[in-house]
């Protein structure tokens, strides 16, 4: 399946001279969806991977079906003052803007492999924080896995030799 047919491309959103790219076209197709799923799964299936984390909130749609499939648990990172428990806590800088996010302190326990999910590597601030996070907790970063990398952007570089997995590059 050529997953770019179902990405809409949006100009000029959110703001002047950004492309962005809208994944909810694939995600209302259930066939597209699911082959996504599994594509990604067939992508990092020869990893021991213990939990799957991912960053709010689209990082939900891919991180936790993709965990459903591989028979492991889901840990949600989340915008600041979103998650009820005790947390850990890192600002990070965004394409567009700047943030904080968290994880609850005792989602991951040291040594538990983890592999990082969401919709979109760009700069690669989310992950690098995201990764920032899950080593705070001890926790091993086994690689990344995405629907798509902005390989212009060149967020790769900031992750250090990272195994990223990405089914479509713009
Ligand atoms: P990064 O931190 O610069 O790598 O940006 C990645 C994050 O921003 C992901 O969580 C994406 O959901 C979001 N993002 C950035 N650009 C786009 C886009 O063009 N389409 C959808 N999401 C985007």
């Amino acid at each position: 399946m050529n997953f770019k047919d179902y990405i809409r491309v949006i100009p000029d959103f959110p703001q002047p001279g950004i492309r962005f790219k809208d994944i909810t076209t694939l995600l209302k197709d259930g066939q597209a969806y699911r082959a996504a799923i599994d594509a990604l799964r067939e992508l990092v299936k020869d990893k021991q991977i213990d939990l799957i984390a991912g960053p709010e909130a689209r990082g939900f749609v891919i991180g936790a079906p993709l965990a459903l499939a591989l028979g492991i648990g889901f840990v949600p990172i989340r915008k600041s003052g979103k998650l009820p428990g005790e947390t850990v806590e890192a600002a990070y800088d965004l394409e567009y803007g700047k943030d904080r996010l968290a994880i609850h302190s005792d989602a991951i326990k040291p040594g538990q492999k983890v592999l990082i999910a969401d919709d979109l590597l760009a700069t690669g601030g989310t992950i690098s924080t995201s990764i920032e996070l899950i080593n705070r907790l001890g926790g091993e970063i086994v690689g990344a896995a995405f629907l798509i990398e902005l390989s212009y952007l060149n967020g790769r570089d900031k992750l250090n030799g990272l195994d990223v997995a990405a089914l479509v590059t713009y």
